[in-house]
C-alpha cells in the first residue's frame, strides 16, 4: 500500500498514540500519503454527547496537530487532514460549516448510525430488522449523491442478519450508486484484522458483479497497526478473489 486515508486518533476514545507515532509508523511501513480521518465532532443539541467522537472544542487542536505533522514531514510523506463522517441530515449543514471554517480538506463516509444518530442503534450491530437496512442503504446513498466524500468506508459495516436475497438486493443499491457518484468503496483492513462480520462476503459479490472501484484502508486505531503489511496482502488476495483490483490512491474530494 502506498495510501491509507483511514486514520484515528485518540480523541474519539477508542483510538491510541500519538499522531506522531502514525507519522512515524506510516513511514516505517513505506506509505506514500497518509490520511487522518478521525470521527468528525458532530454539532448536536441539547447537550447530547457522542461517546466515539472528538467533540467540538477539540477540531480545532486535532488540525492544529495534523497540520503541524503535515509540515514536520514533508519531505517523507504527504499527510492529509480528513475527518470520518456520518450522513445525519438535520445537522450536517452545520457540522459541513465547522470543518470548513477548521479548513479540513477531506471526508471520508462511514455511517455508523442512522437517523441523526440520537436513539438509533449502532450499524454494526446484528439486527434482524429490514427497515434499518433500508434506511442504512438510503442514508449512504444520500450522503454520495451530496459529492462531498472521497469515498465510502466500510459499506458493509451494517450487520442484517435476515436473508442474503434482501440483503444483497439493498447494498447492490448502494453500489450502483457508488458508481454513478464515482465514488470508490473500501475495503476495511481493520475489520479484516479483527475477524469482524466485514468485509461480508455477501456484500462483496455484488460489488464484484456491479464492478465498483475499490481502495483499502487501514482505519488504524493504534500506530503500530499501520506496519501490519501481512493483512494488506490479505485484503488484495480476498480482492483478487472477487476479481477486484484495490486504486493505490484516490483524488480527494473537497468538503464544500
Ligand atoms: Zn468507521
Ligand atoms: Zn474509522
Amino acid at each position: 500500500m502506498i495510501a491509507n486515508y483511514h486514520t484515528h486518533t485518540p480523541r474519539c476514545h477508542h483510538a491510541i498514540g500519538t499522531e506522531e507515532e502514525y507519522v512515524r509508523c506510516a513511514i516505517d511501513a513505506g506509505l506514500q500519503i497518509l490520511g487522518f480521518a478521525d470521527h468528525t465532532p458532530y454539532p448536536f443539541p441539547d447537550g447530547y454527547v457522542s461517546s466515539f467522537r472528538m467533540s467540538v472544542a477539540q477540531l480545532e487542536d486535532y488540525t492544529t496537530t495534523v497540520n503541524r505533522m503535515r509540515k514536520k514531514y514533508a519531505s517523507q510523506i504527504q499527510i492529509h487532514l480528513g475527518v470520518e463522517a456520518e450522513y445525519y441530515p438535520k445537522y450536517f449543514p452545520q457540522m459541513l460549516d465547522l470543518l470548513w471554517e477548521n479548513r479540513v480538506q477531506y471526508m471520508i463516509l462511514g455511517q455508523h448510525m442512522i437517523g441523526n444518530e440520537m436513539g438509533e442503534p449502532y450499524c454494526g450491530h446484528p439486527n434482524g430488522s429490514t427497515h434499518v437496512l433500508e434506511q442504512y442503504c438510503n442514508q449512504s446513498i444520500d450522503a454520495m449523491y451530496t459529492g462531498l466524500f472521497t469515498y465510502f468506508a466500510h459499506p458493509d459495516l451494517i450487520h442484517f442478519t435476515g436473508s442474503k436475497q434482501v440483503y444483497q438486493q439493498q447494498l447492490r443499491r448502494v453500489c450502483r450508486a457508488a458508481n454513478e457518484c464515482g465514488m470508490p468503496i473500501e475495503l476495511n483492513l481493520l475489520g479484516m484484522q479483527g475477524n469482524r462480520h466485514y468485509p461480508n462476503r455477501d456484500f462483496w459479490e455484488v460489488a464484484a458483479e456491479e464492478n465498483c472501484r475499490v481502495i483499502m484502508g487501514m482505519d488504524a486505531h493504534q500506530p503500530q497497526a499501520l506496519l501490519d503489511t501481512e493483512v494488506q496482502q490479505r485484503g488484495r488476495e480476498f480482492l483478487k478473489g472477487y476479481g477486484l483490483t484495490p486504486m493505490e490512491t484516490v483524488t480527494l474530494r473537497s468538503i464544500r
